[in-house]
């Protein structure tokens, strides 16, 4: 999905708006496949992470929840790659394999960051994006 597909003007995220904010597990979508430990909308710089992500970032017992956020804000979508930071948790522990060690990014992922910032693609923040996706479902 794309920004546009809103239907919203996307604008340059302001000084006073934070980029990164800790929020109730409550404030982030909910599914019936995974816990949703943070979210970002991709291009953006709202980045959202859930508290009950914050225990084991705080332990070191994630290394991933942050770097993987900041992959959609440089416009990643998810992988199915194993050792991908951008497979999702649940997915790589469905299928046996270590979460803590999916922290790679592959070489089209770095030039996919790299041209959305080339090309001014990034910081594509709307507002209520969230309230906005309820509605079209
Ligand atoms: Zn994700």
């Amino acid at each position: 999905m794309n920004w546009h597909d809103y239907g919203a003007r996307y604008y340059d995220i302001k000084d006073n708006e934070p980029v990164f904010q800790i929020v109730n597990q409550d404030k982030l979508t909910k599914t019936t496949s995974s816990v949703v430990m943070a979210e970002t909308y991709r291009n953006s710089l709202d980045i959202k992470i859930g508290t009950k992500a914050v225990p084991n970032m705080l332990n070191n017992n994630d290394n991933r929840t942050f770097a993987h956020e900041l992959g959609h804000s440089g416009g990643l979508d998810h992988t199915m790659d194993l050792e991908n930071l951008m497979t999702q948790k649940f997915i790589i522990q469905k299928e046996d394999g270590d979460y803590l060690k999916a922290t790679l990014l592959n070489r089209s992922q770095i030039q996919t960051i790299r041209d959305n910032y080339i090309h001014n693609k990034l910081n594509r923040h709307i507002p209520n994006w969230r309230q906005r996706l309820k509605k079209r479902q």
